[in-house]
């Protein structure tokens, strides 16, 4: 996803590597170079720059200029700072209560309805958990036909009213009724709107209130780009969500918001989507995504 970042990247590096006798200027004009690189690749402008004035910061503490081998030093120094930036580790999820709810938010395509099926079938594959999905998407009948194939799909039971069009109540009723058959995890899908609005922000809030949930999980489509952190924001400064995921990640994407939207709204990034099938889940791992981006 981020090979256009990573050539741009070499390139910068091979110049300071094939300086002899490497000056504070090189190193400058390099981070030039890597701040270029991460805006064009959608970084976002203030997280590539406090980004490059670390690992600045960092290179000439640690004496770059003088080590034997600067090029290799200043990408641990980036590898490093990468990984820091995008969480640092793992962040699991938190799903030790009984039972554990889960609400799925996020704007319409970002992939909402595919992640919970995706979710629902890595806790109970991978877990030993016992889900239950709640079809709360009342906008789109098709969403709703859509989370019971996923549920058959994966082997999870899914909690549909097709006779109320209130998301609260469905979100409430479905809770309950996964304490009624001692379903331990509640996977909430709710309705999505093609843009941010108030009448969204007002219902996902409702549910959030209704619900208590343990884990607020925020989607977003990496392919979106800079409006993937904006829309990020404002769905943290509405939800105060727990965690975000990153779809399509399989796909042609510049990526660079993955790096941004961790240091915008200050929640990690917990799952990554890799594909349509119910498979291509993946646990995000900061180092491996910092490695990826550097080659
Ligand atoms: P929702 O409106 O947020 O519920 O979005 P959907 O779950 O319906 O997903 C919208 C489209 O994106 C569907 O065609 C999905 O198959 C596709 N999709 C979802 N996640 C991924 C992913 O990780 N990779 C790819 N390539 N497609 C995805």
């Amino acid at each position: 996803m981020f090979s256009n970042l990573q050539d741009k990247l070499d390139r910068a590096f091979k110049v300071l590597k094939g300086q002899g006798n490497i000056t504070e200027i090189n190193v400058a004009e390099t981070m030039k170079e890597i701040r270029k690189a991460l805006l064009d690749a959608d970084v976002n402008y203030k997280t590539a720059k406090s980004f490059t004035d670390e690992v600045r910061t960092k290179a000439l503490g640690q004496n770059v200029l003088s080590s034997v081998s600067p090029g290799q030093l200043l990408t641990k120094i980036m590898n490093d700072e990468l990984t820091e930036l995008m969480g640092g580790s793992v962040t699991e999820l938190e799903i030790t209560k009984s039972p554990t709810i889960i609400l799925i938010a996020g704007l319409n395509g970002a992939g909402k309805t595919t992640f919970s099926g995706k979710l629902a079938n890595f806790l109970r594959e991978n877990k030993g958990k016992k889900p239950l999905l709640v079809a709360g998407d009342v906008y789109r009948p098709a969403a709703i036909d859509q989370l019971e194939v996923l549920g058959k799909q994966v082997d999870v039971p899914v909690y549909v009213d097709r006779n109320s069009e209130d998301p609260i109540a469905i979100a409430v009723a479905g809770v309950a009724h996964a304490k009624q058959n001692g379903n331990n995890v509640v996977i909430i899908d709710t309705a999505g709107r093609l843009a941010i609005d108030e009448a969204l922000m007002t219902e996902i809030t409702a549910v959030k209130q209704a619900t208590q949930p343990h884990e607020i999980l925020f989607v977003v489509d990496s392919m979106t780009g800079q409006d993937a952190v904006n829309t990020a924001k404002a769905f943290n400064d509405r939800l105060d969500f727990t965690g975000v995921v990153l779809t399509k990640l399989d796909g042609d994407t510049r990526g660079g918001a993955a790096l941004s939207i961790k240091s915008v709204v200050n929640k990690p990034i917990k799952f990554i989507g890799t594909g349509e099938k119910m498979e291509a889940l993946d646990v995000f791992h900061p180092d491996r995504m910092a490695s990826r981006i550097l080659g």
